[in-house]
Parts: C-alpha cells; structure tokens; sequence
C-alpha cells in the first residue's frame, strides 16, 4: 500500500455518521445527513479506498456489490475448517488451541519439566491439526477415485 492510498484510508474511516449530506462511495446517489450506508446499494458511508475500489469494481462487473468481507481472523479460520467434517474440526480446533496454548506456555515456563511438556503440547497439538487435514484429503481423493 502507498503513503497516499493509507492516508486515504484514514481520512475516509473517519468519516463514520456523516454530519452532511453524501453521495455514495460506489453508485454516486445522494445521501441524507446520519445515514449509516447508501440507500441505492447499501454500501457504508464509511469504508476504506480499498472497500471502495472492489465494490466498484463488483459493480462494473455486473455483480451486486457484495457488503463488507469480514477479515478478522476468526473469519479466516472458518473459511479454512470449511472442508473439513464435524469432527476433523474438533480435531483441527483442539489441535490449534493445544498448539498455541503450549507455545504460550513455552514462553512462560519457568522449569525444564514445564518446557518439556509445551514442547509435547506443541507437537500434539501440530500432529492433531495435520492429522485432521491428512484424513480430509485422504476422504477427498476417496471421493473422486469411487
Ligand atoms: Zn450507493
């Protein structure tokens, strides 16, 4: 990202609750003063350059602007599970908690017992997350073979 389209970012996130009339981001319609999101595609007064460019560009091409994708990190790890069966999740899950849970504890772990046991926590918890994946790729090319 340039220092200009960062600068944007900031100058446009600011602009949360518009105090004035506006006109939208993406389809050009008028807006009244206090509106949250167009009235014509609903897309957020407030957005970053980057919302703004895909929304047009989901525009341009025909498509309904699609609202706001979620990149917290929580939405990544869904969309990651997402092939997975109920309980290769639980596995991955398990194994990812186990996994981070033992690095924290490495990094705390005052006596060589307890660095033993995060490193233990750390490698079952990566075995428990890949045994997931394996057994799910196994399943896949099962599927496509029969
Ligand atoms: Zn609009």
């Amino acid at each position: 990202m340039t220092v200009e389209s960062g600068f944007l970012d900031n100058l446009v996130s600011q602009q949360m609750h518009p105090l004035y009339s506006w006109q939208c981001f993406v389809c050009e319609a008028s807006n009244p003063a206090g509106a949250d999101a167009c009235h014509e595609c609903g897309f957020p007064a407030k957005a970053t350059g980057r919302e703004i460019a895909s929304a047009r560009i989901a525009r341009t091409s025909g498509a309904k602007p699609s609202p706001i994708k979620d990149t917290s990190a929580f939405a990544s790890i869904a969309e990651a599970l997402r092939p997975l069966s109920i309980w290769r999740k639980a596995l991955a899950i398990l194994g990812g908690a186990l996994l981070f849970g033992g690095m924290i504890w490495f990094k705390i772990a005052f006596s060589l017992a307890e660095v033993a046991w995060s490193i233990a926590a750390v490698i079952s918890g990566f075995g428990a997350v890949a045994l997931a994946y394996a057994t799910a790729s196994a399943e896949c090319s099962a599927k496509s073979d029969g």
